[in-house]
């Protein structure tokens, strides 16, 4: 079988090089013209020996998912269904913005933690993406939106030019389907190629995973890649987060806070993004609001508030206008920076929690709870 180089950050490139008697530059090389330069035919890269790109065409291949779909909205946003194999599909989603282009990402097919308002955790979990299906979303994403800019359809591709070679993506958030963290391993190494000056250099701010609060898994994320970090919060007590989110009772809030906490002293910002979707009647209200200030009153973090994404059967409700803005007038007077996610490309259910793709669900059937409020 040939190997995926796409698969492999420098550093385990460099080793198969090297373990075919080949020298390390020769492994740079190969990664910029895959990576940087958006390369997936040997013979394309034509400053290696015609010997060494045969032996390359022999043992390995750069193969990303395969787009099944491709949408773009109205607002610029474009959104792909890959095909993760035996009928699954996840989808990353292009958010195009003045100042940069923000691609958010897959981490797993489907997400095994079950949160009720997510129509990722609905679909129940399949399994884990491999590196290659994780940076391959990346790598696509740019070759596509080059060949859109070149159409004449693209959105601002000068944006904030960033990285060694200039492209669409200036910035990955770990907000696709999947709970990063559970994938830690392939997350980390998807992200290290991410990173690489070599490959996209993306630095550690312009890369934000989100996590439910796996606690111990923030703590070895900061040793092993601290990146920017985000906590889905979602409600001011164990109670109601618990309710929420179930893996709450694995990891109550002050041992997710206290993580965070932790993780700034690694950080490559001084604060943590605070995410709460805002579901009406369930968890916006002020009183909540003056809970969650009090909460946060310890971490140095910034609030991103989220209203909630429709999708069909969620048993949610969209929050009004103005209790979104009472909401965060509570935040903004307890001296919290706080913004509200603006909804982009709903009109392709690309937004926020709107990300089905084609789960097949391994795990057990949900158990339904008859009468279930929410
Ligand atoms: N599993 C990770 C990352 C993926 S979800 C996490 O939970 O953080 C990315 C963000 O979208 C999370 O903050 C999540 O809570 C939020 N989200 C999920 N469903 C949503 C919905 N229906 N409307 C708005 N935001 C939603
Ligand atoms: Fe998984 Fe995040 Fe969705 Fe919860 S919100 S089910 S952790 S993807």
């Amino acid at each position: 079988m040939r190997t995926n180089l796409l698969a492999l950050p420098l550093p385990a490139l460099t080793e198969w090089f090297a373990a075919r008697g080949d020298k390390a530059f020769r492994a740079r090389q190969v990664f910029a013209w895959i990576h940087q330069r958006g390369v997936d035919d040997f013979d394309a890269m034509t400053d290696l020996a015609k010997s060494l790109r045969d032996r390359l065409k022999d043992e390995a291949e750069v193969r990303a998912p395969a787009i099944l779909s491709e949408h773009r909205s109205a607002d610029g946003t474009v959104k792909w269904l890959f095909d993760v194999g035996v009928g699954n599909g996840v989808e990353t989603v292009f958010i195009p913005e003045d100042d940069r282009g923000t691609l958010c990402v897959s981490s797993q097919v489907g997400c095994a933690l079950d949160c009720g308002f997510c129509s990722t955790g609905r679909q129940g979990f399949n399994r884990d993406l491999g590196v290659a299906e994780i940076v391959g979303q990346l790598w696509v994403a740019n070759r596509r939106l080059e060949a859109m800019a070149r159409e004449g359809l693209a959105y601002r591709l000068e944006a904030a030019s960033v990285g060694a070679t200039p492209k669409p993506v200036t910035n990955v958030v770990m907000m696709g389907m999947g709970e990063p963290l559970n994938n830690f391993d392939n997350v980390v190494d998807a992200m290290a190629v991410m990173l690489d000056d070599n490959a996209y250099g993306l630095s550690r701010r312009r890369v934000t995973l989100s996590t439910s609060g796996v606690a111990p898994l923030i703590r070895k994320l900061g040793d092993r890649l601290p990146v920017a970090l985000a906590l889905s919060l979602h409600a001011p007590d164990d109670a109601l987060r618990s309710e929420l989110m179930p893996i709450n009772r694995t990891y109550p809030i002050a041992e997710v806070l206290a993580a965070c906490r932790d993780y700034l002293a690694v950080a490559p910002r001084d604060f943590i993004t605070i995410e709460y979707v805002l579901l009406a009647g369930v968890n916006d209200s002020p009183a909540q609001a003056r809970a969650l200030a009090e909460l946060l009153k310890a971490l140095p973090s910034k609030v991103n508030l989220i209203p909630f994404n429709p999708f069909p059967d969620s048993g949610f409700a969209k929050p009004s206008v103005a209790s979104v803005a009472a909401f965060r007038d509570v935040l903004v007077k307890a001296g919290f920076v706080t913004t509200v996610r603006k909804t982009r490309g709903d009109d392709i259910d690309a937004a926020c929690g709107q990300l089905a793709g084609q789960v097949v669900n391994r795990m057990k059937p949900r158990v339904v709870r008859i009468g279930a409020s929410a």
